[in-house]
Order: C-alpha cells, then structure tokens, then sequence
C-alpha cells in the first residue's frame, strides 16, 4: 500500500467519524432525518421533489453546498442494498455542519430512488444481521424493474426504453445537474469490499485499496460479478456496460438480452461524469481473500457449481409453476420470481462453457471455491424466500385455492434445509460493524471527488 497522502487522510479521519449504527433506516427514517436536516438548516439545504414512485411515494432530493462542481449522489437503485441510505444521510449531515467541507462543490443527494422496494426489505433492516433472517425478508425487484438497470438503451438487435418513473426522475436529474461525478450507492452481502470506476484515474485504486483497508474490510479478489469487466488493479473494475455483456453473450453463441437497460453510470458519461460504484459486503468469511491454490481444477469447481445451481434453480421454478396460476399478477414478489427464475436458469450454460474454456491444469483458489459456492447459497436463499413470501402472502389474504397449498408445503421443506445449511455457515460469518461499511463508501465517494479534482486541467 503506497502511503496515505494528505487529502486522503483527511477524508479517511472523516469517514472513521461516523458513530455506531445499529440497524438500516427504511423510507419514513430517511426522509424524516433529511427533512429534520433541511428544516434545521434551511438556508443551507434546498429540497425538491424530483419524482413520485410506481407506488406512490415522493421521491426527494437534497441539494448542499456551493459549487462550482457538482456531484450526485443517489441511494436505493438496488432497495436491497441499504448501506448507501446512511452514507447518503450521513454525507448530508456532514456538509451542513462544516462549511469547508461544502465549500468547492455542491452535492446533490437523493436519499432513496426506490421507496417501493425498499418497503419490502424493511422486514431486514432492524437485524438479527444474520443471512437466514435477511434472505427472509429480501426483495429484490427483477431487473426490468431495477432504477440502475432501466436507462435507455440501443444496441445491435438490443432496444430498451420502458424507463421506470423512478429512473426517469433520476435521468432528469443527471441531464439537469451534468454531475461531475455520480456515486450509485450499491453493496453486496457477503466476501470483501469491491469497486466499479467508469474510467481509471491516476492514483485511484491504491486510495481505494487503503480505504477498505484503515476499515479492516478485505478486498473481494474472488471471481469478479460477470467476465465481461475489465480489471483496472485488484478488485477495482471497470463499470459493468450493458454492450460489453451483449457482446460477450453474442460471443459464447447464447441469446442476447433485449429485456434490460443501461445504467444511470452509462447514462451520465453524456455528460462527461465520471462515476463510482462501492461494493461492500455485510458480511466476511476466511477464505474469501485466501488466494491459496486448491487440489481441485477451476474447469471442474466451475462445471460443479453451474450444476448443482441449476437443481436449485429447477426446484424453484417447477414449483413456482405450479403454484404460478394461483398468485396475484399485481405482486413486485411474484413479478421479481417471475423475471429472476429463467434469467437465472440462463446462467449455469453460461457458466458451463466459460469452464470449457479454462486450461484444464489450472487448481481453483480457496477464495474461488468459496465464492462459487457462495454464489449458489445467496441465490437459493434470495429467490426461495421471495418465493416463500408470495406464496405465504398470497395464503395470508384468505383466499388461496387449495391448489396453491401443496407447492407452498413443498417449498417449505426445501427452503428449511437451504436455511439450515446457510446456518451452518452463519457461524463462521463475521458481521460488519455497519458503521464500517458506511465509512468506506463515504471514503471512496470523497476520494473520487479528490482525485477527478487531481485530473482537472
Ligand atoms: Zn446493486
């Protein structure tokens, strides 16, 4: 690790200055606490309603600080993903109280573009911080209802453009404030601290790498989220492009998508934005930075992974066919199920040829075979609870066919012995001190500013 320069240091004595959290903030929390700010600080905070949710929520920005820069700021674009509702929250804080810090640049912060999502994860954010209590209560919206994944998008035979009103709101927001940078407030749940940086800036990934560190978070340098990134140092990617995944899927001779969007990252690069994505898990494991090469090959950890995903994946979607007819259509539950179970289905082919690629001589890491392994156990988690809690909500309401009863006694016996494996492993897990993890996505929000700032001419 090169030696923490002085802007840096600053930054980092600033990030380790966010006190002790105790649970996730849903939708009433963070408004409360950015109108509560905006009312004690009128003169500096300027709020505006920017959009209004499928659902009905408003949707709210909060606007610091002086310019002449200007910066974006934008939490809730995965409503699974929560850490970024107290950086948000804890950014504004900070700018209303020092106004050296808010001098230079003015800061746009949207607290939470998807209220609507949010709300069905709430069921999480007051802990047990354990992964069988989270998976519970998780939703995750299907990728044509996800804000960072429905931006317009045009490529080859790909046409995209059912923007969500929340997107929308955001797509405004960015042609209106031409952000220097933006900040797309993501996590993950369980390995080490990643980043995705829409271009590479001088100096960068060493910062990145000292703030994940003076926070005691591993770096991820398992398998990276998708093939298709390129790596600008250790678990620092380039963003993830909707025409690079096209291109790759085209390559391996698979169906291209032409259901999905771009990103609010690729979006902004209209207007020259450079933009950052902080991924941060809730949780850490030993072997997730062990780089220590197995006894098995990568081809057959790979080949063994897709295979046992895609049992999981063909117990789910076999019951949720039977149990399809019998669940309300105006569910974000069962459209999320819906769209997650045959884009999932899609992966364990993927995956089985990218392993037929690999030089059959090459032993997996300890860190591979952990986080393939790992990848399996969150998704039959996620999506067997989402499932679960269509099915039990759909009972909940009193007017469930008979029909329905049987997929629903079926799912409950698999999902417990998912449950009672993730157990197992839920010993081994160290939880995050929360406050840690919203201190290194402000870190890296801060130092992004800094070092675009290094670059200006
Ligand atoms: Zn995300």
């Amino acid at each position: 690790m090169t030696a923490t320069n002085g802007p840096l240091r600053e930054i980092l004595e600033r990030a380790h200055r966010v006190p002790d959290l105790a649970h996730f903030p849903g939708v009433d929390e963070i408004n409360q606490r950015l109108d509560d700010l905006t009312e004690q600080h009128p003169d500096l905070v300027t709020r505006r309603r920017i959009g209004t949710s499928r659902l009905g929520d408003p949707i709210t920005m909060y606007s610091i600080g002086d310019g002449p820069e200007q910066a974006l700021v934008y939490a809730g674009v995965h409503p699974n993903e929560p850490i970024g509702f107290w950086t948000a929250i804890r950014l504004a804080e900070d700018l209303c109280a020092d106004a050296s810090f808010r001098a230079g640049c003015r800061w746009h912060i949207i607290g939470n573009i998807d209220p609507d999502g949010t709300r069905l994860n709430e069921g999480w954010f007051d802990g047990p911080f354990n992964r069988v209590h989270y998976t519970a209560n998780f939703y995750r919206p299907a990728p044509q209802e996800q804000v960072e994944w429905t931006f317009p998008f045009q490529y080859k035979d790909a046409y995209f453009d059912r923007v969500l009103p929340e997107t929308l709101a955001l797509m405004q927001v960015i042609d209106e404030v031409k952000p220097t940078i933006a900040v797309s407030l993501h996590n993950t749940e369980l390995g080490g601290v990643y980043y995705y940086v829409s271009r590479e800036l001088t100096g960068f990934v060493d910062e990145l790498h000292a703030i994940a560190a003076s926070f005691d978070l591993p770096l991820d340098l398992g398998e990276p989220e998708t093939p298709v990134v390129e790596p600008y140092g250790p678990a620092v990617y380039e963003m993830i492009s909707s025409k690079a995944v096209y291109d790759y899927v085209e390559a391996l001779g698979m169906p291209t998508p032409n259901d999905s969007g771009s990103s609010s990252s690729a979006y902004a690069a209209r207007h020259g934005t450079v933009s950052l994505v902080a991924e941060l898990p809730y949780w850490t494991h030993p072997s997730i930075d062990d780089q220590t090469p197995t006894e098995s090959p990568y081809q057959q950890v790979l080949a063994a992974a897709a295979d046992e995903l895609e049992s999981n994946l063909r117990t789910l979607d076999e019951i949720f066919r039977a149990a399809r007819p019998y669940l309300s259509d105006d569910s974000q539950l069962v459209r999320g199920v819906a769209a997650f179970l045959p884009y999932l289905l899609k992966r364990p082919e993927r995956e089985r040829r990218r392993a037929a690629e690999i030089d059959p001589e090459r032993r997996a890491t300890v860190a591979e075979v952990f986080g393939l392994g790992d990848i399996n156990r969150s998704f039959r988690l996620r999506y067997g609870g989402m499932l679960l809690r269509s099915l039990d909500g759909e009972i909940a309401r009193g007017s469930a066919s008979a029909a329905l009863y049987p997929p629903a006694k079926r799912l409950r016996a698999v999902y417990a012995e998912w449950q009672a494996e993730a157990r197992s492993l839920d010993e081994q897990l160290h939880t995050v001190p929360i406050k840690h993890l919203v201190g290194v996505q402000y870190a890296a929000t801060l130092a992004l500013l800094a070092a675009v700032r290094r670059e200006a001419p």
